[in-house]
């Protein structure tokens, strides 16, 4: 089911996404993979002259990036005062800063681009319980002081402005984050960057990356010369390069979405329309679409639920937090892999001669792949300053055999769980 594509998102898609017909021959940079980093990484290379094709193996927008939550979060999705414990306040305030740098790139490209996704304002995230309500309100304060960054900490009143449920216990509120579409933002920028230039070759998946510069990439239908190697490919590239791959985990995470809503039941239970995610361990995440309906998400016990599986545990989920919602309809439902680091910030990186990473950016892949892409278009063109600072943040490989992975993780779920009643 994870793989999986009855999404909402393919139902409202803007248009095929269109490609290019293969042709083995000479570019100056080969991107494997056709996401916002891919893609992103692209338009930037473009940019700066640099003759760049983008080899993806399915459709463009197939992976993560076509199936979020849409949640578009600013920050690095990892504890900020453990970062600066770890590299220090200056480092941290200079990662943070470059993650930042990513939401404006991400509000200024689709603003200057005209790209239909429906954008809108304000980010929630609630407590589940007093514990992580104290903590979040000290989060607020440190997000100011330290940081620079106007988050704010809701409770009674301000809080029941945003989330019409009574699960909550706090919130920290941000309205510079938001939610959008995220297969039509995806298509929007893989436009852009044929626009700029790119050959993008969809159905083209790489089997190997040969030589340690220049560099050969093969897929089926022929071979690819180039100098450098941009890897992108997310939580899908332990078929390619499996010992890098180990640096996160793929974990499944599923979504649904309910029928329309009337207008008056929409506003009842998120009057702000901002997006929510709890601060559970296995998570709840969810906003309106465009059309009013409930786009609910999280991680499901099970790792390969079949389709009425997932209906009926998200539909429980659901009920939990809007009981006005018990026996709601579910239109579409579908799940995706999220690349998972330690850290839960990004991995990027330098792998030998001129292959460069980006990936692992947990829950906050839609802003940061963007900037992570640039950073690699950064290297490639000789200032590399940005991507060995990102390349500081600690992201041991994870070193478990794959085959107990699965079952590892299915613990892992169960033991969180557990944590998430205390
Ligand atoms: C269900 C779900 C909900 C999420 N919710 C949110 C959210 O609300 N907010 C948020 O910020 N983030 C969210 N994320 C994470 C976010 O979507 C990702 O971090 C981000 O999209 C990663 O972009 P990417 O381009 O690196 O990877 P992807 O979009 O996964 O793209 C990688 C591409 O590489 C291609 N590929 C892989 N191997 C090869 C190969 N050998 N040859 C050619 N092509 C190859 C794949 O087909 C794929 O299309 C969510 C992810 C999922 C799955």
């Amino acid at each position: 089911m994870s793989d999986a594509v009855d999404s909402y998102y393919e139902a409202t898609r803007h248009g095929a996404g269109e490609s290019d017909a293969f042709e083995p021959g000479r570019f100056d940079v080969a991107v494997i993979g056709g996401g916002l980093t891919g893609l992103n990484a692209a338009i930037e290379l473009a940019g700066r002259g640099v003759r760049a094709c983008l080899l993806e193996g399915h459709a463009i927008g197939w992976g993560a990036s076509g199936r979020s939550g849409g949640q578009v979060i600013a920050g690095l999705g990892v504890d900020m005062d453990w970062l600066a414990r770890r590299l220090g306040d200056d480092v941290a305030r200079a990662l943070f800063a470059i993650a930042l740098q990513g939401m404006d790139d991400l509000r200024r490209r689709i603003a200057s681009h005209g790209i239909e996704c429906d954008l809108v304002d304000g980010h929630l995230v609630a407590a589940h319980n007093r514990r992580a309500a104290r903590s979040l309100r000290r989060e607020a304060e440190s997000m100011n002081r330290r940081y620079d960054y106007p988050v704010r900490y809701l409770d009674g009143g301000a809080l029941a402005e945003q989330v019409g449920s009574t699960v909550y216990h706090g919130g920290l509120y941000d309205d510079r984050s938001g939610h959008l579409h995220p297969l039509n933002y995806t298509l929007g920028v893989a436009q852009i960057a044929r626009a700029a230039g790119v050959k993008i070759f969809a159905g083209c998946r790489v089997e190997r990356v040969i030589g340690d510069g220049p560099h050969r990439v093969r897929c089926e239908a022929g071979e690819i010369a180039c100098d450098h190697v941009l890897l992108c490919a997310n939580a899908y590239l332990d078929r390619l390069e499996p010992k890098l791959a180990r640096h996160f985990i793929p974990v499944g995470s599923h979504i649904v979405a309910t029928r329309p809503l009337d207008e008056s039941t929409a506003n009842s239970l998120l009057p702000g329309n901002a997006a929510v995610a709890d601060t559970r361990r296995v998570l709840d995440y969810y906003r309106l679409s465009a059309d009013r309906r409930l786009l609910f998400g999280g991680r499901v016990g099970l790792l390969d639920p079949t389709p009425a599986q997932l209906r009926s545990v998200m539909a429980s989920r659901i009920a939990r937090v809007f009981p006005a919602l018990e026996g709601i309809q579910l239109d579409h439902a579908w799940g995706g892999h999220v690349a998972v680091t330690r850290s839960h910030a990004p991995h990027l990186g330098r792998l030998r001669g001129n292959i460069l990473f980006a990936h692992g950016y947990s829950g906050h892949g839609m802003v940061l792949s963007g900037i992570a892409g640039k950073v690699l278009a950064e290297a490639v063109a000789g200032d590399d300053d940005r991507l060995r600072l990102l390349a500081r943040i600690p992201n041991p490989a994870i070193r478990m055999p794959r085959r107990l992975l699965k079952p590892a993780l299915a613990v892992m779920l169960a033991w969180f769980r557990l944590l998430d009643r205390t």
